[in-house]
């Protein structure tokens, strides 16, 4: 996983849809933000964007498609703190039986 930093330029080559999940920033620095698409294609589907809503070569991204990322993100996130835990568990009865003896 790479966290990259803010850099406005690596955002750029690395084009505008390369972050997984929520941006909270366009590459432009611009805060992004939350709307209703009002196209007959996808109307009334949640999209966010650039706050200055310039949608060519700016953040534009679908909400679910940032959800599916997040979730699928956050599904390895949570099997490998389920991995840490387990081995905690192992530990402290390893801890308890030394404790006994
Ligand atoms: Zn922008």
């Amino acid at each position: 996983m790479s966290s990259s930093s803010s850099n406005p330029g690596t955002y750029y080559r690395r084009g505008m849809n390369a972050e997984r999940g929520m941006s909270k920033q366009c590459w432009c620095g611009e805060p992004s933000d939350n709307f209703t698409s009002g196209s007959a294609t996808n109307l009334g589907k949640l999209y966010y964007c650039c706050a200055k809503r310039y949608h060519k070569r700016h953040l534009f991204k679908w909400v679910d498609e940032c959800l599916v990322e997040e979730v699928e993100d956050i599904k390895s996130v949570i099997s490998g703190v389920n991995r840490d835990i387990s081995e905690v568990r192992l530990n402290v009865s390893r801890l308890e039986n030394k404790m006994k003896t």
